[in-house]
C-alpha cells in the first residue's frame, strides 16, 4: 500500500483510538463505576486528539497556563480542567478553584494563593486537592524513574511537608481537601506501580481521615505494548486496594492517561529520498527525523515496516547494514540501523509504529516545519493538521 499523499505525515488511526478510549472506560466502570478521564494535555494536545477525548467526556488535564487557555480555546469550561503541576499561574489557578474544578496544590506558593483567594472571596467553598509526594521506590524498587534519589513535585510525605500542608489548609474557613494526587512516573508502567498508588491513598487516608470526593492516580499506563499491560489489568489491582479505604459512592478515581491511549493508533509515514555509501557504509536518507519520533533522543529502538516502491524493478540484494538517517543536518539524525536485509531505495516509505505520545508536542520548528497530520476512518483519510508553511511560522511576528 504505496499512498500518495505527500510524506512525512503522522496517521491517527480513529478506530484504534475509540478502541483504546472504550477499553479505559470500561474497565474503570467495570471495576469503579465513578471515575474521570483527564486526558493529559502535554502528551499530545493536537486539537483533533482534543476534541476526540472531549466528545467522549474526557476532562483537560494541564499543567501550565499555556495549557490551560489552550484548553479553554478549544472549548473546556473552568469546571472541566484537572490543573495539575508546579507551574500555574495564579489567575488560572482562581479562576478554576472558582469554578469548581480540579486544581491540585503543588507548592507553597499555591498555599499563599489560596490563603489570599479565602481572604478576598470570605464564604466561598474551595476543594482543593493535594499532590503526594511519597516514596514509591521502596515501594516498587527498581521501577520508578526518580530512583533512590527523591521525586520533585508534591508535598513530600516523608519529610512532614505534607502533614503541614495538610494542617495549613484546615485552618483555612471554607476549605476543603476533597482530592489526593498521587502522579508518579515510572520506568516500568507495571501494575505493581498503581496498586502501590492506590495503596499510599489508603495510607494517607487512615493517617488523616479525609473525606475525599476524588483520587487521582495520574498518568504513565502501558497501552499498545507487546507482553506489557493493557488499562483492563489495572483497575482491577487499584479497586481492590482503594475499597479498603473508599467507596465508589462516594470517592471517585481521576485517570491522567496520556501515551497510554494514543500509542497504538499513532504511526508516522516517512520516504527514502537518497541513498549514499561513504566508506562502507550506506546511508539511507529519509523525509522523516528522529526529531518527529524521538525529540528527546532517548529511544534505542523503533517499531516500524516498510513499504517498498512497488515501480522499483531493480534488485534489492541484502545489505549488511544500512544506516536510516533523517533529513537534518546533524549528525545525530539517525534512526536505526537495518541489519541484513533488502537494499532500501528512493520511494520505499518506512512507516514508524507507536509514535502518538510525547512526540507532536515535543517536535522542533528545525529545518523543516511541522508535518500534516491525517485521521484514517476505514479507508478514508482527513487531513486535520496541514503542514506548516512559512505563513505559521511567521504568524505574530515582524521582519
Ligand atoms: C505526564 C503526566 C501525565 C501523563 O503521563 P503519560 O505517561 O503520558 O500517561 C498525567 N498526569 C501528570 C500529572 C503528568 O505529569
Amino acid at each position: 500500500m504505496n499512498t500518495q499523499l505527500p510524506t512525512p505525515y503522522f496517521v491517527i488511526d480513529e478506530p484504534v483510538l475509540q478502541r483504546y478510549y472504550d477499553m479505559l472506560t470500561d474497565s474503570l466502570k467495570e471495576n469503579w463505576g465513578n471515575y474521570l478521564v483527564g486526558y493529559s494535555f502535554k502528551t499530545n494536545s493536537l486539537p483533533w486528539l482534543v476534541g476526540f477525548v472531549k466528545r467522549n467526556g474526557a476532562y483537560a488535564e494541564v499543567v501550565s497556563e499555556d495549557e490551560y487557555s489552550l484548553a479553554k480555546y478549544l472549548g473546556f469550561t473552568d469546571s472541566e480542567i484537572v490543573y495539575n503541576g508546579p507551574y500555574k499561574s495564579e489567575q488560572s489557578f482562581r479562576s478554576v478553584l472558582l469554578a469548581g474544578g480540579y486544581v491540585n496544590l503543588d507548592s507553597r506558593q499555591e498555599l499563599e494563593w489560596l490563603t489570599d483567594l479565602v481572604n478576598s472571596n470570605p464564604g466561598t467553598e474551595l476543594k482543593v486537592g493535594i499532590r503526594a509526594n511519597f516514596n514509591l521506590e521502596q515501594m516498587c524498587p527498581g521501577e520508578t524513574t526518580m530512583g533512590e534519589v527523591s521525586g520533585r513535585f508534591g508535598f513530600c510525605y516523608e519529610t512532614g511537608k505534607f502533614a503541614e500542608a495538610v494542617e495549613l489548609l484546615r485552618r483555612l474557613p471554607g476549605v476543603r481537601i476533597t482530592g489526593l494526587h498521587l502522579h508518579s512516573s515510572s520506568k516500568s508502567r507495571s501494575v505493581n506501580i498503581f496498586r502501590s498508588i492506590a495503596r499510599m491513598a489508603c495510607l494517607l487516608q487512615q493517617e488523616f481521615d479525609f473525606n475525599l470526593e476524588y483520587v487521582d492516580l495520574g498518568g504513565g499506563y502501558c497501552g499498545g505494548m507487546e507482553s506489557r499491560p493493557e488499562y483492563p489489568d489495572y483497575f482491577p489491582a487499584v479497586a481492590e486496594e482503594l475499597s479498603k479505604c473508599f467507596s465508589p459512592e462516594n470517592t471517585k478515581i481521576i485517570v491522567e492517561p496520556g501515551i497510554s491511549l494514543i500509542s497504538k493508533c499513532t504511526t508516522f509515514v516517512t520516504s527514502i529520498f537518497d541513498t549514499r555509501d561513504i566508506k562502507g557504509t550506506r546511508y539511507v536518507m529519509t523525509d522523516g527525523s528522529r526529531f518527529n519520533i524521538d525529540p528527546t533522543m532517548i529511544k534505542t529502538s523503533h517499531l516500524f515496516h516498510v513499504d517498498y516502491n512497488e515501480h522499483y524493478t531493480g534488485e534489492r540484494p541484502v545489505k549488511g547494514r544500512q544506516v536510516i538517517s533523517g533529513f537534518t543536518c546533524m549528525e545525530v539524525d539517525r534512526l536505526f540501523t537495518y541489519e541484513n536485509q533488502p537494499e532500501l531505495v528512493p520511494g520505499d516509505h518506512i512507516i514508524y509504529e507507536n509514535v502518538g505520545g510525547y512526540t507532536m508536542s515535543l517536535n522542533p520548528l528545525f529545518i523543516q516545519y511541522f508535518p500534516a497530520v491525517y485521521v484514517r476512518s476505514g479507508d478514508k483519510m482527513k487531513m486535520v493538521r496541514k503542514k506548516w508553511t512559512p505563513e505559521e511560522y511567521v504568524q505574530g511576528q515582524i521582519m
